[in-house]
């Protein structure tokens, strides 16, 4: 079993502030010191939101490509994953920066509860996201809040609106929404190896305090893992995580005890069958 661990880290997230946590980057600057650091650390994705500078969530493509352009300097051959999720009730400015040709996209596909509002995802703007991902070669992460979006993203997969075999991640524990639940968990990897093949890549995330179950979860069953400070701002119930490089190595130590080794940059395109990148090395 040498199946390598993809670590993605989300290093900011449309909620969390520097009230939260001081080490939350919020500036461009911020976020590419802050993912620099997660890459040495072992994160082969960098998951990505913007923020204004009050910290409010923002959309602006603007500050999306000056994140691209840092990114791919600093952290050469790193998968850019830009948030298309950050900004519920935006419409199509949640798109905006995918004409910029990110490695790769989050893609919601249906709706569901937030702790305090309706995560809104209708119809119509899931078909536009996924074609405008189509369009600009972004591969999607499939974001499942429920089973329901697992079964969707292989309609939309059958139906040629989503390129290659969705690669989908388990959220579970945001508030109002699919708890941290063991049952359901060994279902979703089930789901997703009966209708995207018994090797099919998948990943998961939990937020909180579940970061941790949830990443010893999918390390432990062969998937990949998500952390960073957009789920989760602490360490443990009395210290707030220092960085995001932190969280990240945490899903190191994970791995190697469950003897998974942590994938390259190049294993992770590989898996995932990304383009090698502008400027980049063939993956291998
Ligand atoms: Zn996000």
């Amino acid at each position: 079993m040498t199946n390598p661990c993809i670590i993605c880290v989300a290093i900011t997230g449309s909620l969390p502030t520097k009230a939260n946590n001081p080490a939350v980057p919020i500036t461009v600057s911020e976020q590419i010191e802050s993912t620099h650091e997660a890459f040495e650390a072992g994160a082969s994705i960098v998951h990505a939101h913007v923020r204004n500078d009050d910290e409010t969530p923002s959309s602006d493509p603007e500050k999306f490509a000056a994140l691209k352009e840092g990114l791919e300097k600093h952290c050469p051959g790193m998968i850019i994953q830009f948030s298309t999720g950050g900004r519920s009730g935006a419409g199509q400015a949640r798109g905006a920066m995918l004409r910029l040709r990110p490695d790769m996209a989050s893609l919601s596909v249906g709706s569901n509860n937030f702790p305090t509002r309706v995560y809104e995802n209708p119809p119509d703007l899931v078909d536009w996201l996924a074609a405008e991902m189509l369009v600009y070669d972004v591969k999607p992460e499939i974001e499942a809040f429920d089973l329901s979006h697992i079964l969707k993203a292989h309609q939309m997969w059958q139906a040629g609106h989503i390129a290659q075999v969705p690669y989908v991640q388990f959220v579970m524990g945001v508030k109002n929404a699919m708890p941290v639940d063991r049952d359901v968990f060994d279902y979703y990897i089930s789901t997703v190896q009966r209708l995207f093949g018994p090797d099919a890549a998948w990943c998961a995330a939990g937020i909180g305090a579940q970061q941790a179950t949830l990443n010893e979860w999918a390390v432990a069953a062969g998937g990949h893992a998500r952390t960073g400070l957009e789920d989760n701002v602490r360490l443990d119930r009395d210290r707030l995580a220092p960085s995001n490089a932190a969280l990240v190595q945490r899903v190191v130590e994970l791995c190697d005890k469950h003897e998974r080794p942590v994938a390259t940059w190049r294993q992770a395109r590989n898996t995932l069958g990304l383009r090698a990148g502008p400027g980049k090395e063939q993956a291998a």
